[in-house]
C-alpha cells in the first residue's frame, strides 16, 4: 500500500465533503492531530492523524513546491 505524503500548507482532497459542499482542505497544523481548514467556508477542524489519512484522498497542491495536476 502506498503511504500518503502530506505536509503543512498542503491543499488536500477529502473523501467526504464538508457540510458547505467543499472537499478541498488546507493543512494548517501538523502533529498528533491534524488541523485542516476548509477552503470553501474557512472553518477549521482538528482530527486525529489516522482519521485524516483515512479520509484524505490525495494532495492537490503541495506547499513544498511540487504541484500535481
Ligand atoms: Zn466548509
Amino acid at each position: 500500500m502506498e503511504r500518503k505524503v502530506f505536509g503543512l500548507g498542503d491543499v488536500v482532497l477529502m473523501k467526504k465533503p464538508h457540510p458547505c459542499g467543499t472537499n478541498e482542505m488546507e493543512i494548517i497544523r501538523m502533529g498528533m492531530d491534524i488541523r485542516i481548514k476548509c477552503t470553501g467556508c474557512h472553518h477549521s477542524v482538528l482530527i486525529p492523524r489516522a482519521k485524516f489519512e483515512k479520509n484524505m484522498k490525495k494532495v492537490l497542491r503541495s506547499a513544498a513546491g511540487e504541484t500535481k495536476e
